[in-house]
């Protein structure tokens, strides 16, 4: 199967020491050659000459490209999602949903080519214009994670080309070949297009060396990275010792409370999905969950219930609710952050490898619930596993300084019909996280909004609203259209 989907997209992956291995029985599904330190120089140098030339290409023909590279896309969904739930573990839902995504933020920059508006500032100065003017930035290396193989890097990619920038990817060690596919198709959208720049898009194949080689050279003018805190901590001084500009996409640690007068089949619904959706490895997965008291009695052993009935196994099966973790790592972390959790006196329910008999080689497991009476070292902890810490709550000050306690900043989400509480929530003393939803989970974001959190999060924003700002330069022009020679502030200087 691996084999005749890479095809489609006219990729081999045969050579090369790097294994890839699917999540879904351990298999090997690719192998890849990594990028040296010559070939990664030879690959920034292409970028930033592809730059020179799609930085004076009119912003809606750049347009025109992210368009066809859109239509590609659609055409070719079911086949990518499919290789994305074979090299990342997401069920096929999933899978295609991240296509999508793909798709939508394409439909965005395509507007958006239209829309890089800046701004026309009134002149203290007589005879005088000011204005702001956003300029492409230069080329901008995307470094992604495993558990969003495509669609992070397209949210990145579809604007920054609109942008005017050339864009170099670093996509997971754990999941090149949805890059080397999504890339194939990005070239036949160029293709079709005709004269873009060669080289305005590249893959670098690599591990951490890699992402750190394209951190640190100062031809690179941003670095949008996404993975984990300690990813970040690493990276984000590299680029800051060169003055460069980072966006910074790093762990998530998302809570929800319910309150008492939550309409709880909804807020059932929503606690699945985002607790246990992709196996608990959504930066925005629901880790944390602050129920009133007086509705404790009701909904968790509700949650325990639909937790006992969930369908777990093999993502490219209908039906399947729940994949495989990544690898063995993400396994022991899991068990690690299970005992320490019940060492700290949480009582767990789930838990465990699932389905070892018919897959020795993978990592499936039974998602964990955990009743916790405190928010202890390791419920601030982002462990990427379906592990649900729920805690108990009687007052809603309490709540939401218990909610906002935690080194993360990503997404949160209240259950609410009270709208006194719903204000508050999304007030300014309320979420301290750069998502905040009423009535709707943490996860799942629509690319409309800018996407990002706060604190260890990392600050960063991608996709919607004014997000484009990040992959451009803003340039104050001003033009003295008079005869004299006023200076600001009103200064004399007479020689
Ligand atoms: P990871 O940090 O192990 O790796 C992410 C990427 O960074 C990979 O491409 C990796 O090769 C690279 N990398 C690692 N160390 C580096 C370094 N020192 N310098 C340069 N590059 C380096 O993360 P992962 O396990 O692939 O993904 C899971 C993590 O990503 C979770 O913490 C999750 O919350 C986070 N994540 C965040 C978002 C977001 O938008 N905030 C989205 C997806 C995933």
């Amino acid at each position: 199967m691996t084999i005749e989907l890479l095809s489609s997209f006219g990729i081999t992956a045969s050579a090369g020491a790097h294994l890839v291995h699917s999540p879904i029985d351990g298999g090997e599904i690719g192998r890849v050659a990594f990028d040296d330190a010559k070939s990664i120089e030879t690959k920034i140098a292409r970028s930033a000459q592809a730059f020179r030339i799609w930085r004076d290409v009119p912003a809606p023909r750049r347009g025109e490209l992210v368009r066809l590279f859109g239509e590609e896309l659609r055409a070719n969904k079911a086949a990518l999602g499919r290789l994305v739930t074979l090299e990342a573990g997401k069920i096929l839902q999933e899978g295609l949903g991240e296509v999508q995504e793909m798709i939508d933020i394409c439909d965005f920059a395509v507007g958006l080519s239209r829309q890089l508006y800046g701004l026309t500032i009134a002149s203290e100065r007589p005879g005088h214009r000011m204005m702001e003017t956003w300029h492409p930035a230069g080329p901008v290396a995307i470094i992604s994670a495993f558990n969003f193989p495509v669609a992070v890097w397209a949210w990145n990619a579809a604007l920054a080309l609109v942008c005017g920038d050339s864009v170099l990817w670093k996509p997971s060690e754990k999941t090149p070949l949805t890059a080397l596919a999504s890339q194939a198709l990005f070239e036949r959208a160029v293709k079709r297009f005709g004269d873009a720049p060669m080289h305005l898009s590249q893959i670098v194949l690599g591990a951490r060396e890699a992402g750190d080689a394209l951190a640190k050279d100062v031809r690179i003018a941003v670095v949008s990275a996404t993975g984990s805190t300690r990813m970040g901590r690493e990276l984000a001084p590299v680029v800051a010792a060169r003055f460069g500009k980072s966006i910074l996409e790093l762990g998530g640690n998302n809570a929800m409370i319910v309150t008492p007068s939550a309409k709880l089949e909804l807020a059932l619904r929503a606690i699945l999905f985002s607790a246990v959706g992709t196996a608990g490895q959504r930066c925005t997965s629901l880790r944390r969950l602050f129920v009133h008291d007086s509705i404790y009695g009701k909904l968790v052993p509700a949650l325990k219930t639909a937790y006992g009935k969930l369908a777990i196994g093999d993502p490219a099966a209908s039906g399947t609710l729940v994949g495989p973790l990544i690898d063995k790592q993400a396994f022991e972390n899991m068990e690690r952050a299970l005992a320490a959790a019940r060492s700290e006196g949480g009582v767990v329910s789930g838990g465990g490898r699932a389905l070892t008999q018919q897959y020795p080689n993978a990592f499936y497991v039974h998602p964990a619930i955990v009743e916790m009476s405190e928010q202890t070292a390791t419920v601030c902890h982002e462990t990427f596993a379906p592990i649900l810490y729920v805690m108990r709550y009687r007052d809603f000050a309490d709540a939401m300084s218990r909610h906002n306690a935690v080194p993360q900043g990503l997404s949160s989400c209240i259950f609410t019909t009270d709208m006194q509480e719903a204000e508050r929530f999304i007030a300014a003393s309320g979420s301290d996280c750069g998502i905040a939803n009423v009535n709707i989970g943490p996860s799942g974001a629509e690319i409309g909004g800018a996407f990002g959190g706060e604190k260890e999060t990392g600050g960063g924003r991608e996709s919607g609203s004014d997000s484009w700002k990040a992959y451009m330069r803003r340039q104050t022009a001003t033009i003295n259209y008079s005869d004299a020679l006023p200076l600001a502030q009103g200064i004399e200087f007479d020689v």
